[in-house]
């Protein structure tokens, strides 16, 4: 088989595994119990919150640890609006942003606020003039993803965390699709809350964190017995989050040798298949995270194509898993300026530590094949053909 959806689900490391497994047997102590048992099990959530920290040059906040990046979104924008919604309630976002983002965004809009969506240039750069032109006495938070989990853009946030500290504004950067794959540094964003995740970085599933800097204030939107410092009730995920902490610290170690790696491997990828022809890549050329390759492809739907490719052992992606299930076209597809059929054309290749040169011989001894019998299918291609 060959893998290409590590966007959309990562193995967990062998060494997160180990890390995490005295947290599933024998330490079963809850972090709020105050026998040894508890106070061995607070300390695992503080050495992992001090392992995610050292991850993103956090030591100007702390992390608190949620379910994964969905909530962490929904923590930063709900949570700092609904604090601050006396200062101001007018939030900014770009229009590329994950679901879960521009949801919570318009789940502020029905309860009062007025959300600004920023337009983004083909290459789905934001227009960072456009944000700073938005800004209004009302303004209270600006919120823009570091990296597009989908076609790969990485977004000037360090301009922009400029731009909007001058202006007293909170500043909000979702962080889950590039940690691990470049530099997130939560000082040189300038960012304020930040959105990080656990299975990008070959940690387990349904964990991540929102680093918050020390000032800022958010309000919980889980609400118990106050774990979390207040910010997120119910018993810690130990075992997970300890996973969490390891693949950090591995992480912090390892990812840019193996950045550079996948650039290679994504480079000679994106060549081999232009090479085919009526075949465009989305996202930008070289501001793009090194594992991404995002192609479209005339006259055929990314749906047929992923389906093809799986009958052959092949494993790639529309969109993100998040919007495949609608059958609308990505949103941000659209965005980019996209004609609808040329979003539904379009196909995702994420790679990760398990992909090897032979994997991308195996793709490509397949693939062109698989897009001529779905063109050949195609009224419209043969007609373009002359046929
Ligand atoms: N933000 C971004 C940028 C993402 O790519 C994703 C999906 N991996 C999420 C948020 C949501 O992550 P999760 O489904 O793990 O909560």
């Amino acid at each position: 088989m060959a893998y290409f959806d590590y966007a959309n689900g990562c193995p967990v490391d062998e060494r997160v595994i180990e890390a995490m497994m005295p947290y599933m047997t024998d330490e079963i102590g809850n972090p709020s119990s105050v026998h040894s048992l508890g106070l061995k099990a607070r300390k695992a959530l503080d050495d992992a919150r001090e392992k995610v920290s050292m991850l993103i040059n956090g030591a100007e906040g702390d992390i608190i640890f949620t379910s994964g990046a969905t909530e962490a979104n929904n923590l930063a924008i709900i949570g700092y609006g609904m604090r601050y919604k006396r200062k101001g309630n007018h939030i900014i976002a770009s229009s590329i942003e994950h679901m879960s983002v521009i949801n919570s965004c318009k789940f502020l809009q029905k309860n009062g606020f007025e959300v600004t969506f920023i337009p983004v240039d083909r290459n789905g750069i934001v227009d960072v003039e456009e944000i700073e032109k938005s800004i209004r006495p009302d303004t209270i938070l600006v919120t823009v993803q570091h990296a597009n989990g989908e076609i790969g853009t990485i977004q000037p946030v360090e301009e922009i965390g400029k731009i909007v500290k001058e202006k007293g504004v909170a500043f909000h950067v979702d962080a889950s699709a590039s940690l691990g794959k470049i530099e997130v540094d939560v000082e040189r964003m300038g960012a304020d809350l930040v959105t990080l995740s656990s299975n990008d970085i070959y940690g387990p599933r349904g964990v991540g964190g929102l680093f918050i800097r020390r000032g800022i204030r958010v309000q919980p939107i889980i609400v118990g017995g106050g774990q979390e410092k207040g910010l997120r009730s119910g018993t810690e995920n130990v075992a997970g989050i300890v996973g969490f902490g390891k693949a950090a610290e591995i992480a912090k170690e390892e990812y840019k040798e193996e950045a550079r790696r996948e650039e290679k491997l994504r480079d000679e990828l994106i060549a081999r298949i232009l090479e085919i022809e009526e075949t465009y890549l989305n996202g930008h050329p070289e501001l793009r995270l090194p594992n991404n390759v995002n192609v479209r492809f005339s006259y055929i739907e990314g749906e047929s194509l992923v389906l093809s490719l799986d009958m052959e052992g092949i494993y790639a992606s529309t969109a993100s898993a998040c919007t495949s299930k609608t059958l609308e076209p990505s949103h941000v597809l659209i965005a980019c300026g996209l004609k609808h059929e040329e979003a539904h054309g379009s196909l995702l290749f994420t790679l990760g530590k398990g992909n090897t040169e032979e994997d991308i011989d195996r793709l490509m001894e397949v693939l062109p094949k698989v897009v001529e019998r779905l063109r050949m299918m195609s009224p419209l291609y043969r007609k373009s053909k002359g046929g």
